[in-house]
């Protein structure tokens, strides 16, 4: 049994300085029946916590590192940057060669405004939306998460639907009640909705892969009747790829998919573990902001050179080939989990999309956030204790995807298939 003495000490201490004695609830360990542990310190795949035990990571900060943790190259730059001066508040080189390298590379964006999260990007592409065509309405769907705005804060995934918190008090009705929410992948109730309001409807926002209620993707033509119907009435289509930015390929998710949506919001990987977010579309929604236009968004330490340091070194250090050679992975593990719920009578639906990948204890296929629920949690849970104690460190919800980064090596796999068999030998 691993001895976890010094997280149990540290969260005492925490949870009278910090509400949970968290600083995100997704990090409480809740549902999982567990107390946070506490980390001290990552090299590529694996991470240390503070009573020693090592874990293989496949959360991977919530899936910015793409490169494994403290990455050489990452980490040198990183040094030299820091030494110039970590902050100026005029411009630097360095955002004008992030901005061009996610203009190259997001078929979507041919201007972009880094910021600081991902909720920031979300939360001021809605209003550049809003302001862009004169409209109120937002339209969003149950088991997204598009971080906690005040607009998108309802029938919320991640750690929303982990605590069962789907409409968050503090949260305004007056605002409330201008998001619509329908269920992911059905196109009926997006077109019922865009009859009753469809000229009020300022944006769609959407996860193209949803990782907030498990990895759910995009059924047959989801994004592509997306995109026609949001033209048809003059909409902004948003991409949330906060998550499958620069993950679910090198392309991000639209360029996997083939669809273009009008607006894209990124986080995560485009700040190689650094707090970066992101929002960028078409030139014309794109001069509305200002200083250009007059739709307001700002930020102090937007487009730090630290953060844009750790993006752009992370961005560059991959190229197509890395996304596949981290898919062949995910195969692989895929193929490790399927034999072994064969083996133990385990119920499980395994969704991915590129390198995303998500498992669900359920015969169900999982489309939407009502089959995801339909999930055994107590077997999740069963699950996740005993990973734990084969050293695997797992998003501690069943609400949440598994990462991959080039760090882990094809011994991480293995390793990893025969701790899913034993997990699974164990559930009761
Ligand atoms: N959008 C999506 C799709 C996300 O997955 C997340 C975070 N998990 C966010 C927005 C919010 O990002 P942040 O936590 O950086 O505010």
């Amino acid at each position: 049994m691993n001895s976890f003495t010094n997280s149990k000490d540290a969260y005492k201490e925490a949870v009278d300085l910090m509400p949970g004695g968290v600083n995100s609830p997704v990090r409480a360990f809740k549902s999982v029946g567990m107390s946070p542990i506490f980390m001290e310190s990552g090299k590529g795949s694996k991470i240390k916590d503070i009573d020693g035990n090592e874990y293989i990571d496949y959360v991977l900060s919530w899936g910015p590192l793409l490169l494994g943790h403290a990455d050489d190259r990452v980490v040198e730059k990183l040094k030299q940057t820091a030494e110039k001066g970590t902050s100026f508040g005029a411009p630097t080189l360095l955002e004008n060669e992030l901005a061009q390298l996610v203009i190259d590379r997001v078929p979507s964006i041919e201007m972009v405004r880094m910021v600081n999260s991902g909720t920031e990007a979300t939360m001021s592409a809605l209003r550049i939306a809003r302001g862009y065509t004169g409209k109120d309405k937002i339209l969003k769907f149950e088991g997204n998460y598009h971080g906690h705005g005040d607009s998108l804060l309802i029938k919320a995934g991640s750690g929303v639907a982990t605590l069962g918190l789907p409409d968050s008090p503090g949260v305004p009705k007056s605002i409330a009640q201008n998001t619509i929410t329908v269920p992911y992948n059905d196109m009926e109730s997006v077109r019922y909705a865009f009859e009753q309001y469809g000229d009020d409807i300022a944006a769609v926002i959407v996860e193209p892969v949803s990782g907030n209620m498990g990895v759910v993707p995009p059924k047959g033509n989801f994004l592509h009747e997306l995109r026609t119907i949001t033209n048809e009435h003059g909409t902004v289509l948003i991409f949330d790829e906060v998550m499958t930015g620069f993950r679910v390929g090198y392309h991000c998710a639209q360029g996997h998919f083939g669809v273009t949506p009008d607006m894209t919001c990124l986080g995560k990987v485009i700040g190689g573990g650094l707090p970066v977010g992101a929002y960028g579309g078409k030139r014309e929604i794109m001069e509305k902001v200002a200083p250009t236009g007059s739709i307001y968004q700002a930020g102090t330490l937007s487009g730090n050179p630290l953060a844009m340091t750790a993006g752009l070194e992370t961005l560059k250090a991959v190229d197509e080939s890395s996304y596949q050679e981290i898919s062949k992975k995910v195969d692989r593990l895929m193929e490790g989990f399927s034999k072994a719920a064969e083996e133990f009578n385990i119920p499980l639906h395994i969704n991915r999309a590129g390198s995303m990948v998500g498992v669900f204890f359920t015969d169900e296929e999982v489309t939407n956030f009502a089959t995801a629920q339909s999930a055994n949690l107590d077997y999740f849970a069963q699950y996740y204790r005993a990973m734990i104690e084969e050293g695997v460190f797992l998003p501690p919800s069943q609400f949440e995807g598994i990462f991959l980064s080039t760090a882990h090596t094809d011994e991480d796999i293995d390793y990893t298939i025969n701790a899913i068999r034993k997990a699974f030998s164990k559930i009761k």
